[in-house]
């Protein structure tokens, strides 16, 4: 799986780094960003919930 987040979507809620702080943090800027390309397998469907729950929708996940 892998994950990015779009930085001009991207509100800084923060809601991705409380589901899962493993893949999310935030930048300097104010936006987050993914920090691994590949998802482990374990965090996938952490991954998937910060998708779901990014009020911008900001954060794209691809089954690959
Ligand atoms: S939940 Fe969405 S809008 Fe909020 S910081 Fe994460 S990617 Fe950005």
């Amino acid at each position: 799986m892998k994950v990015r987040v779009d930085a001009g979507v991207c509100a800084g809620f923060s809601a991705c780094l409380g589901v899962c702080p493993e893949v999310f943090e935030l930048h300097d800027e104010g936006y987050a960003v993914a920090r691994v390309g590949d998802v482990p397998k374990e965090l996938e469907e952490a991954v998937r919930q910060a998708a779901a729950q990014c009020p911008s929708g900001a954060i794209s996940v691809s089954e690959d």
